[in-house]
């Protein structure tokens, strides 16, 4: 027995005795070593249920930009949970959160807010075929968009049965999907304009939408190539199709406005979640009048027991208050420790003689050891170009030296992280490679 993680493994064994799997999230079974249990977080820091303590660059899976337990946020919330928890009906701080939204996000001229992301696609998705009285949507293959029956496809499939890398078989990720939830959804590869522009010159007249993360996060954190998104969103314009930027994770991430902010191009439909609370559970279906007018007018359904309930509201006003400070001092620092950590890594890698690929973002990038000598990842099937297995034992030597970060090889960066974290976490990324290559 790992005595390390002793409480870990006694919790984890009594967890699954009434919790499935002993997680509440499947992607959280495949945490390395094991899913372990923390007890709490502060700063970018994050202790287990043995004491151990961990730099943390995990975050939630993304929504903690400023760190845990960031202290303006709980104020906001706790005042707020003494004053009333859920009313099922209108308060200021609902109008306060939308109006702050309206004027940071270019495309947000009407706001819906909710618990999840994936509800929050679902309605992106409905509106566009309302709006449209089309039906088909076309999504990237790798891309994430929650787990719900309609869109849960082609994020990780196996290449051996996914069809043609050009046109990919719409494989779906869980069992139990209703059949023919996919009937109307169509996979193509990201980043590539030609495939896409040739597809829609045959069927760009009957797509509802097209929907995206800006940056594929979901798979290797990989940008797009330059005038790609303009070129979504002029086809888009030309055939009338919906563009749907999802910014669940680069959403108050890769700048305040999101990545609709960096790269400029304003998507008809967005959404956001995570980050846009440091931690409380809102998310929020944005667009513009043209669209979002169908809910108000009652045309389409939305809605939710839970939706914008006042804690999360206030704890979203609160979060937004920081991250606008300054003139957006977060993000700066925020980039530049992450750009000292992505440097640092590749460093070690040119050091130990380890090919590694260190892309994205100071704000959220990918680490992968490539099997061969490619060294970008730019779409789904050149990211299995990556050597899992030794990631794999590469993030569980980390965690052992007190760096958590997950298997997909996302590192998520906050505010709260200093130099002197990197420094730790650089010392603990040698160690724990030249442990996971030998
Ligand atoms: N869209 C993207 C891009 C995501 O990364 C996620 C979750 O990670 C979702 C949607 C679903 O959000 P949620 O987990 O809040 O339902």
């Amino acid at each position: 027995m790992n005595t390390r993680y002793a409480k870990s493994i006694a919790a984890l064994e009594r967890s699954r005795k009434t919790l499935a799997g002993g997680v509440s999230s499947n992607v959280r079974a495949g945490d390395k070593p094991f899913p372990l249990f923390f007890d709490h977080g502060a700063g970018s820091r994050l202790w287990d249920i043995d004491g151990n303590e961990y730099i943390d660059y995990v975050l939630g899976r993304g929504p903690l930009f400023l760190g845990h337990t960031y202290q303006a946020v709980i104020d906001a919330t706790c005042k707020q949970l003494q004053r009333g928890q859920i009313y099922a009906a209108q308060h200021e701080l609902e109008y306060e959160l939308s109006e702050r939204v309206s004027r940071i996000i270019p495309c947000a001229e009407l706001v819906r807010f909710g618990i999840s992301g994936s509800e929050a696609v679902h309605g992106a998705l409905r509106l566009a075929r309302a709006a449209t009285g089309r039906q088909t949507i076309i999504k990237f293959e790798g891309q994430y968009h929650g787990w719900l029956d309609n869109i849960l496809y082609s994020l990780a499939p196996d290449p051996g049965v996914a069809g043609d890398a050009l046109s990919p078989a719409t494989l779906a990720e869980s069992n139990g999907q209703f059949s023919g939830a996919d009937s109307h959804l169509i996979v193509l590869p990201w980043n590539n304009l030609a495939v896409l522009e040739e597809y829609l010159s045959r069927h760009g007249n009957t797509i509802a939408a097209i929907i995206t993360e800006p940056v594929m996060c979901n798979t290797a954190v990989i940008a797009p190539q330059p005038g790609f998104l303009e070129a979504l969103r002029t086809l888009c314009n030309g055939y009338g199709i919906v563009l749907i930027f999802d910014e669940v994770i680069t959403g108050f991430r890769l700048s305040l406005a999101g990545a609709q902010g960096r790269f400029n191009i304003v998507p008809d439909l967005t959404i956001f979640g995570k980050a846009i609370a440091n931690g409380m559970p809102i998310s929020c279906l944005a667009g513009k009048e043209k669209y979002m007018g169908l809910i108000a007018a009652g045309k389409v359904g939305h809605g939710g027991t839970y939706n914008s309930i006042p804690p999360a509201c206030a704890g979203a006003i609160a979060n937004l208050d920081a991250l606008e400070a300054n003139n957006g001092e977060v993000y700066r620092t925020v980039e530049h420790t992450g750009t000292q950590l992505m440097n640092g890594i590749r460093a070690i890698g040119a050091r130990l003689e380890v090919p590694i690929v260190v892309q994205g973002y100071g704000a959220i990038f990918y680490v992968g050891f490539p099997l061969s000598g490619e060294q970008t990842v730019y779409d789904y099937r050149s990211s299995l170009t990556m050597n899992n297995e030794l990631y794999t034992a590469f993030v569980s030597a980390m965690v052992d030296r007190g760096v958590r970060i997950i298997p997909r090889g996302n590192w998520f960066l906050s505010a709260a992280h200093t130099e002197a974290d990197v420094e730790s976490s650089l010392a603990a990324v040698e160690a724990a490679l030249t442990e996971a290559v030998v």
